[in-house]
């Protein structure tokens, strides 16, 4: 569905991405994983094509995603960025529903698709005319997940969705959006810096440093055959304060 092919992204003059190969496969949760400034975001930013690769190419569904092919790839893609990124003078409505009144979708088609989504989140219907600032941090998330989902992608994009959320809100989230993504069928590419979250979602792992993957693959291989000693130790950095507080055995 969506491949990176020798994709190389500097700025300034940090380099970024360092020549990344990556295929996202169909309706499975790809996780993207790794220390901060890894690349983690640099790589949704192409997917979504809000930026370009120097060198090496992003296609979705074969095509590349060039000024000739983005608009209609855009389309049908749904992209969260880290804060969720509400418009904060819009209500939650009108946040959910911008792209499919921009697409004069009519409006008993808008209406229902937002009262599918508010049930799919478990948004209280009331809460649809509130704005962003009267939310709590899970409903900002739930509303920036419906308008991720509101023109009903073949891909969707998630970068840390969970990240700003306590812990209890998080895992009841977590759980959700896992049980909606396999009733979808979603084909997701999602980045978190946690590991267990990683584990939780990912069909497949692929943990970054320094912009390049340094493993890719089902969760269990990461864990029990680590390519590299980097990636025990990340898994080890991850594993081992829990495991001491909890008292858990090695
Ligand atoms: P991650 O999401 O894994 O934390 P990013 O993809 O955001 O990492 O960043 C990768 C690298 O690129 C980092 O070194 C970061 O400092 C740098 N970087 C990201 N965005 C920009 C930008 N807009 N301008 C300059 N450097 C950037
Ligand atoms: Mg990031």
């Amino acid at each position: 569905m969506l491949r990176f092919e020798g994709v190389h992204k500097t700025y300034a003059e940090a380099v970024a991405l360092a020549g990344v190969d990556l295929e996202v496969a169909e309706a499975e949760t790809t996780v993207l994983i790794g220390p901060s400034g890894c690349g983690k975001s640099t790589l949704l930013r192409l997917a979504a094509g809000l930026i370009q690769p120097e060198r090496g190419a992003v296609r979705f569904e074969g095509a590349t995603l060039d000024h000739h092919h983005l608009r209609a790839a855009r389309l049908r893609m749904g992209y969260m960025i880290q804060d969720g990124g509400l418009f904060p003078h819009l209500s939650v409505r009108d946040n959910v529903t911008l792209m499919a009144r921009e697409l004069h979708w009519p409006t008993a088609r808008r209406k229902q698709r937002l009262a599918e989504l508010a049930e799919l989140v478990h948004l209280p219907e009331r809460m649809l005319d509130r704005y962003p600032i009267e939310l709590s941090g899970g409903q900002r998330q739930r509303v920036a997940l419906m308008r991720a989902l509101m023109l009903d992608p073949d891909l969707l994009l998630l970068d840390e969705p969970l990240g700003a959320l306590d812990p209890m809100i998080r895992f009841e989230l977590q759980r959700e959006l896992k049980a909606i993504f396999a009733r979808l069928g979603q084909t997701v590419l999602l980045v978190t810096h946690d590991l267990a979250e990683a584990v939780f979602f990912g069909h497949r792992l692929v943990l970054l440093r320094a912009g390049q993957i340094v493993q890719q693959g089902p969760p269990r291989t990461l864990l029990d055959a680590p390519a590299e000693d980097f990636v025990a130790q990340f898994v080890a950095a991850q594993r081992e304060p829990q495991r001491l507080l909890l008292g858990l055995p090695a």
